[in-house]
């Protein structure tokens, strides 16, 4: 789907029912901040691992949670999309809406998904409050990541077996001012997940951790 300037295009925008019980109240009611922790990075940059430990520390302290896995949401929701430009942009606008969602219930959900393109991902950021999305960069070298290869996609891409794979085929943008930004290849899962929640602390949205 092609799309011009910067605003969130018509499409985009969804017309809700209006609810008696608000975002603020079912935030209320978990007693938390809700907001999307939304991940980027190249395939095998280490997305997944990060979210599942930040998930497994805010869950443990008793918050509310969802994790939206890029590579899960495409067997279901995302099933009929491949990895074209336009639909890698529809993927990200229907992740993006999705997590919105859950952040109306009062959700912290954590989105790891490639979105390589800046774009997509400031106009998943534009959905929502500015103090509601935390563009986590999740960085690693793409020759590291071709040496973790987790999945095998890498030879795979390499072998020209998979068309538009990020990195080898296709690009990725890295952020430019991420909230958050994690060196996967110079620290430990652990303690990167602990970056996480440090920075949530620091915006008063967690106690966890501290
Ligand atoms: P992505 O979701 O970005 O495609 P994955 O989390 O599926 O990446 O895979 C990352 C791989 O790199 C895993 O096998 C993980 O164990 C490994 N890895 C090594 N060091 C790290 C690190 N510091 N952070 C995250 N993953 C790491």
């Amino acid at each position: 789907m092609k799309t011009s300037g910067d605003a969130v295009p018509s499409e985009w925008i969804v017309v809700q029912a209006v609810s008696t019980i608000g975002k603020g109240a079912r935030a209320e009611q978990k007693g938390q901040k809700p907001l999307i922790l939304w991940m980027t990075g190249l395939s095998g940059a280490g997305k997944s691992t990060i979210a599942n430990r930040i998930e497994e520390k805010l869950w443990r302290c008793g918050h509310h949670t969802m994790l939206l896995d890029g590579d899960n949401l495409r067997f279901g929701l995302n099933g009929d999309l491949a990895f074209t430009d336009a639909d890698r942009i529809e993927n990200i606008r229907r992740t993006s809406e999705v997590a919105r969602l859950m952040l109306e219930a009062g959700l912290i959900v954590i989105c790891s998904l490639i979105s390589p393109f800046r774009r997509e991902r400031m106009l998943a950021r534009r959905l929502v409050g500015a103090d509601e999305f935390l563009e986590v960069f999740v960085d690693a070298p793409l020759d590291v990541c071709q040496r973790r290869d987790p999945k095998g996609l890498y030879a795979r891409a390499l072998a020209g077996e998979i068309p538009n794979f990020t990195g080898i085929s296709s690009p990725y943008e890295r952020p430019e001012a991420p909230e958050i930004h994690l060196r996967t290849d110079i620290a430990d899962v652990d303690a990167l997940a602990d970056q996480v929640l440090e920075e949530l602390r620091r915006r008063g949205a967690t106690t966890c951790g501290a």
